[in-house]
């Protein structure tokens, strides 16, 4: 019999010796080892049937198409200020007066030949407009005088801007020519060709993929969806997730609990975020401390595809998690990870080396080469409420990316500056809550005060993990630390 946990020696009072028959060979790894093995095998997973949804119902989703442009981005030279349509080599000496020979706003089309500028002409531009034939540069309106005009009744006195001159002035046709007299502009400024506006074609060619295939939809990528005209689009179904809580303490949060008893939170919390990672979760419900009605539930959380179980992992006498995960003949890739919270973590499969058409229905793993549709990942997390949060984020949210089709995200802390010091045990990667706050580029962290990995009210105030290295003991006020944001 093979114990595949290690605690530290004050840790283990009160622990029964592991009763487990399963002779784990993956143990205790790192924070890194253990990120790494489920990359590697949330790599092996294949993504579930494509179904087609309304654009902004694909929020969240991850696509099963790449998005082409369906034209060129942007269709045309697109002014990106608004003032003057110009050619740079005229205002190589400024002020340099222009004659306005016209005036394109967004929407319009300036037909070469009836509105291009010419040597010593401007047509005045609104941003989103195409620029017409022969210019190469806009000017911004602030650089502009108002436009001058050479009828005697007109006054000269020129100010920034469009200025009071204007079409109602002096009327104009339908190009924004004076009726009246001629009409210039006074350039202070001169620009560079190409300033100030998109070349057509500049963003993406026709046919270019702008969104890629497993990649999941936010409001940037259906701006981007929206903009080729896609209305529908193919997504991947969501991974079904099963989430089983375990423990006779636990009863559900509409019961009214006993005086030893406490709700169920964390199927709730997990249900949250299996949904917010690209899941759906189907509930289980609370399984008892006991072998029979525990491995009913496993077997039927099996069915889906990913089970995640709270409590159950840790060192007790009860903690039955792993020995019937273990009759079920489950392969263990770890048993627990040098972090704290979280550190009695299990990630495993179930249905891995069976060959492929036996009797079971389990096919062989794909990391032999042979495709495994029956085998099913599964994660023990720890029962403490901050722990099953933390461990989720760190290790079964790239699972279910992977089940859903999103391609592999890498995990990034970012960092802030410490307000307070911080002493800790070495030994452990540590996750701490804690609250980011200041304002701007002044963001500085704090460690929430907390009563351990139980305390969710603490973990509810905070809004970030500050991440403490192994090897440290002290971190002083003022320190860049990372972050794991929640
Ligand atoms: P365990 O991992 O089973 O040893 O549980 C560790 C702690 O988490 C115990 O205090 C449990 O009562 C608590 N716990 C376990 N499951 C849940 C749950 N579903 N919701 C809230 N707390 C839980
Ligand atoms: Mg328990």
């Amino acid at each position: 019999m093979t114990c595949g946990k290690w605690w530290p020696a004050k840790k283990r009072a009160g622990y029964y010796p592991c009763m487990s028959s399963i002779a784990s060979t993956a143990g205790i790894v790192s924070f890194e080892q253990a990120r790494r093995l489920v990359e590697q095998h949330a790599a092996t997973v294949s993504p579930g049937e494509v179904e087609t949804v309304d654009l902004v119902a694909g929020l969240g989703r991850v696509l099963a198409e790449g998005i082409l442009a369906d034209r060129d981005f942007p269709p045309f030279a697109r002014a990106a200020r608004d003032g003057y349509a110009v050619r740079a080599a005229d205002l190589a000496e400024v002020p340099a007066r222009l004659e306005v020979v016209g005036e394109v706003k967004a929407g319009d089309w300036p037909e070469p030949g009836v509105c291009s500028v010419g040597r010593g002409q401007a047509v005045g531009i609104m941003t989103g407009a195409p620029l017409p034939a022969g210019a190469d540069a806009v000017v911004m309106v602030e650089y502009a005088s108002a436009a001058l005009s050479s009828h005697p009744n007109v006054a000269q006195n020129a100010t920034l801007g469009w200025g009071t001159l204007g079409r109602d002035t002096l009327g104009s046709d339908t190009l924004g020519r004076d009726t009246l007299g001629e009409k210039f502009v006074e350039i202070r400024c001169s620009v560079r060709t190409g300033e100030n506006f998109v070349p057509r074609g500049a963003e993406a060619l026709a046919g270019q993929l702008l969104l890629d295939r497993g990649r999941r939809l936010d409001h940037a990528g259906i701006a981007v969806a929206a903009s080729v005209g896609k209305s529908r689009v193919q997504v991947f179904r969501r991974p079904r997730v099963a989430v089983l809580s375990t423990g006779d303490e636990v009863v559900e949060m509409d019961a009214t609990p006993g005086p030893a008893q406490i709700r169920n939170s964390n199927s709730y919390s997990l249900a949250a975020q299996v949904q917010n990672a690209g899941g759906e979760a189907v509930r289980l419900g609370i399984a008892p401390d006991e072998r029979g009605r525990l491995r009913e539930l496993i077997e039927e959380g099996l069915d889906c595809d990913l089970l995640l179980l709270t409590g159950g992992v840790s060192m007790g006498k009860y903690d039955l998690v792993e020995q019937v995960l273990g009759e079920l003949k489950a392969e263990f890739y770890f048993t627990g990870a040098e972090i704290q919270p979280g550190r009695p973590v299990v990630f495993g499969s179930c249905g891995a080396d069976t060959p492929v058409g036996a009797e079971d229905g389990f096919a062989a793993n794909t990391r032999t080469g042979v495709s495994a549709p029956h085998e099913k990942y599964f994660f023990g997390l720890p029962g403490n409420p901050v722990s099953t949060m933390v461990t989720f984020e760190l290790f079964v949210r790239p699972m279910i990316e992977a089940l859903a089709g999103q391609a592999p995200q890498r995990l990034i802390f970012l960092r802030a500056r410490l307000k307070s010091g911080i002493r800790t045990k070495t030994g452990l990667k540590r996750f701490l809550p804690a609250v980011l706050s200041g304002e701007f580029e002044n963001a500085e962290v704090e460690l929430a005060r907390w009563q351990g990995s139980g305390d969710i009210a603490a973990l509810a105030r905070a809004n970030c993990y500050v991440v403490i290295p192994p090897e440290r003991e002290r971190i002083e006020a003022g320190e860049w630390v990372s972050l794991l944001m929640r």
